[in-house]
């Protein structure tokens, strides 16, 4: 099934939103069970009926070319390349191309209104989406909120607002169930703009990620898992804080990760029109992926203010790939100073741009066929996506 069945919707406007989550422990907060879309949650959510191969058909017209190793492991696209902003947007995760196209869309009149994910005022982590209307409060959406958000509780003001042309900005599991529901929300323009997503975590989870890694928790406004092997956490004072993968304490990391996305097989976004992440470009870059003419359109607008240059790719991923599968398996977290080493030599000789890209996808997918396997065995077969089984079975896994 593609999308929801539309006689469905008058029942469903009928119904009150309720904390009803039937993804159980699996539930991403996506947010649609916030609204009285819930009555769709079986056909749309990521968690409980696994699509994307149908609503890929139903976006882009047409599945991932399986046999196409770029499609197979970055989805539906017409093209990629590297970008930044010549001028870098001060506070933005990276240099703020997310924002600039959804101000840009919204200055031009294309969309009325902008779904994003602003934080509380009590805490700078705490996502709050919000429907911007205006470049402002775009802006105050900017940088990531690494924590879970219910995007997706704002849907039932879209349509009580009368708006017609939406630019939603969202992560993969968001998406999935934007696409599911989208011919319900009485829109004549739906414009997509995804970034990757991979290891998201409660709020109380993020906690106790910056607890056990970084030298002050209380101080951090920023991180990212950088192309070069560390974490890079920056600090209110401005300075930069890197720890390496390899020294991270995986031990009591293990069960940090939500659930959710420990069964995710939709790291790059599948069905976003136009996806700005970083991973596949050199250190430095943003990474962009076009999957549709909507997408192309968007890109467009911005693209005056980038510098550009074509994706590369170097490296052999695979056998350090396939070595980090029982390494993760068994909770190993190496002394520092071996950390520190291995993380030298592996940015000097390992996976570059795209190869980086798969050598993220490759550990995400085979860890996350493992958690399914062993913790929703009954899900296994419908859940992982085809395009993901090919992936992981490309390496040896452990019982
Ligand atoms: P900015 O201009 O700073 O805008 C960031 C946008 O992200 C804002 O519009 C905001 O609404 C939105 N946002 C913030 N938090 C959330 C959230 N929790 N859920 C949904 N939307 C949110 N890229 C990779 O290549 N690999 C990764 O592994 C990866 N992991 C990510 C994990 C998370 C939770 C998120 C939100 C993003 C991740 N990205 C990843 C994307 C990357 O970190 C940047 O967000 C992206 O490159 C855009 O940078 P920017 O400077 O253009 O964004
Ligand atoms: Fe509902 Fe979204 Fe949770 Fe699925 S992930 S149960 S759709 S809130």
């Amino acid at each position: 099934m593609t999308s929801v069945d539309s006689s469905k919707h008058k029942k469903a406007r009928a119904l009150k939103p309720t904390s009803r989550r039937p993804a159980k422990e699996l539930c991403s907060e996506c947010g649609l069970c916030d609204t009285y879309y819930i009555h769709y949650v079986k056909e749309a959510c990521a968690f409980i009926n696994q699509q994307i191969g149908e609503l890929e058909e139903q976006t882009h017209k047409r599945s991932r070319h399986l046999d196409n190793p770029d499609e197979l492991y970055f989805g539906v696209h017409q093209d990629m390349m590297a970008a930044r902003k010549q001028q870098p947007i001060e506070g933005a995760q990276w240099t703020g191309i997310v924002s600039s196209l959804a101000i840009e869309m919204l200055n031009r009149g294309l969309v009325e209104g902008v779904v994003c994910v602003q934080n509380t005022k009590e805490d700078r982590f705490q996502p709050m989406p919000i429907i911007a209307r205006t470049p402002e409060e775009i802006l105050a959406a900017r940088v990531n909120k690494p924590t879970l958000s219910p995007n997706l509780s704002i849907l039932e003001q879209v349509e009580q607002s009368g708006m017609k042309r939406l630019l939603v900005i969202g992560v993969g599991c968001q998406i999935q169930a934007l696409r599911a529901v989208e011919k319900q929300l009485g829109l004549e323009k739906l414009y997509v703009l995804g970034t990757p997503c991979v290891d998201n975590v409660t709020r109380a989870g993020l906690q106790k990620f910056l607890e056990t890694t970084s030298r002050s928790p209380e101080t951090v406004v920023h991180y990212e898992f950088m192309q070069d092997f560390r974490v890079h956490f920056k600090h209110e004072d401005g300075s930069t804080e890197t720890v390496p993968f390899f020294g991270l304490k995986t031990n009591k990391l293990k069960d940090v990760f939500a659930p959710s996305c420990m069964s995710c097989f939709d790291y790059v976004n599948s069905l976003a029109d136009l996806v700005v992440g970083y991973m596949g470009a050199p250190f430095g870059w943003q990474w962009i992926v076009v999957r549709n003419d909507i997408g192309k359109e968007m890109l467009d607008l911005v693209k005056d203010q980038l510098d550009t240059q074509p994706v590369m790719s170097q490296g052999n991923r695979k056998e350090a790939v396939q070595q980090s599968i029982p390494a993760y398996d068994q909770a190993v977290t190496l002394p520092m100073w071996a950390a520190k080493l291995m993380g030298v030599v592996i940015e000097r000789i390992g996976p570059k741009g795209l190869e980086y890209a798969r050598f993220s996808i490759d550990s995400h997918f085979t860890r996350n066929y493992l958690y399914v396997k062993r913790n929703y065995p009954e899900k296994l077969e419908a859940h992982v996506p085809e395009y993901a089984k090919r992936i992981v079975g490309q390496y040896k896994l452990p019982e």
